[in-house]
């Protein structure tokens, strides 16, 4: 089916104030996404590889550098404050900190109040009051009247982000744009947000962009799975096969340096070597300073994301058809 949300080509280049006025940070360079109803695509990296910077893109919070958003293939650009308005009721994100997005002097009544009136219209009474059980009854804060009058302050950060989940669900979107949203949770409730957050892919066929470091998450929760490094995508495919089988030498180590299951951080770091800069980041493919395999050509040219079989795609050298090298498969099993 056809996509509800994609991005083709997405750039982002911040300007750096610097010696040199020209430099910018590469953040984001030609991506292409897509998201479908009712499928969640994780988007996996380290810190500083652009996961933020491309939900930011989509979400429209900040102007592209080049490429295009389309929503069901139309350009989705918006243009004014009306437009984003209009873009923001089909498109909705939720943050990595819960208690940071909600207002401390607010109640979840008077929170989720105003987002029902901004997207449902001026509700009162008992048609407001439905629509505000009805939220929290989705994001299974139960019984009601023991959440809606309470504070932030007052609920735990698991309960937090189900009210920010909540908030986002008052404009019935379609796209949800989740920015690491277990990561400063305890780990004990991760699962319940995940499992949360796919109960709404299934029973309202919400497309899901989860943004995590972590790909042992993004196997179980997400359809698909693209992994990216210092700006690009490096690979991409079904989460199984991406985290069982991966291709590309980045997310190998991605997926073999996982010392303890519950450091997140530690797998990130896990994969030896310096993140490269972003202001004048590595020519051809940006790992190839950290990888063991990198021969000539990737110190040199771009690998573009090339099919690897079954539906995945690999930006690696090591993979492409060239007589005159061998596949990175051969080189592995040496
Ligand atoms: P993390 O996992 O730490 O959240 P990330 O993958 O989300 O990292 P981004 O926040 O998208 O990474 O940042 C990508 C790069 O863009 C980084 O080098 C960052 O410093 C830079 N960057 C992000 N926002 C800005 C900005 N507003 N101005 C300048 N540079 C920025
Ligand atoms: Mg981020």
């Amino acid at each position: 089916d056809a996509p509800v949300l994609q991005a083709v080509g997405l750039k982002k280049h911040f300007p750096v104030r610097g010696l040199r006025s020209h430099d910018v940070v590469h953040a984001v360079d030609d991506v292409d996404l897509e998201l479908h109803r009712g499928r969640v695509v994780a988007l996996v990296g380290e810190s500083g590889s652009g996961k933020s910077t491309i939900a930011r893109l989509l979400a429209q919070l900040m102007p592209v550098t080049g490429g295009q958003i389309l929503l069901h293939g139309q350009d989705a650009t918006v243009r004014n404050r009306r437009g984003f308005r209009a873009y923001v009721r089909r498109v909705q994100m939720i943050f990595q900190d819960p208690f940071g997005s909600l207002n401390p002097v607010h109640t979840v009544r008077y929170t989720l109040t105003r987002s029902v009136r901004i997207h449902q219209g001026k509700l009162r009474g008992a048609e407001l009051e439905d629509a505000l059980s009805a939220l929290l009854t989705r994001v299974q804060l139960t019984p009601v009247e023991r959440y809606v009058d309470k504070f932030p302050h007052e609920l735990s950060g698991g309960q937090r982000q189900r009210v920010a989940i909540a908030r986002a669900l008052s404009a019935d979107p379609e796209v949800l744009l989740a920015d690491e949203p277990i990561s400063m949770l305890d780990v004990s409730i991760r699962l319940g947000i995940l499992n949360l957050l796919r109960d709404l892919r299934d029973r309202l066929q919400i497309a899901i962009l989860y943004i995590t470091h972590d790909i042992a998450s993004a196997r179980y929760f997400a359809d698909r799975t693209m992994v990216m490094y210092a700006g690009r995508v490096v690979e991409s495919g079904d989460s199984e096969s991406v985290t069982q089988d991966p291709k590309h030498p980045y997310t190998q180590l991605l997926v073999r340096s996982a010392p303890d299951p519950e450091d997140l951080d530690a797998r990130a770091r896990g994969a030896r070597g310096e993140a490269p800069s972003l202001v004048r980041p590595p020519a051809g493919c940006r790992f190839n300073p950290r990888c063991p395999f990198a021969t000539d050509v990737c110190r040199t040219e771009v690998p573009p994301l090339l099919p690897v079989g079954d539906g995945r795609l690999a930006a690696c050298w090591g993979y492409a058809d060239r007589p005159d090298r061998p596949t990175l498969g051969s080189v592995l099993e040496v």
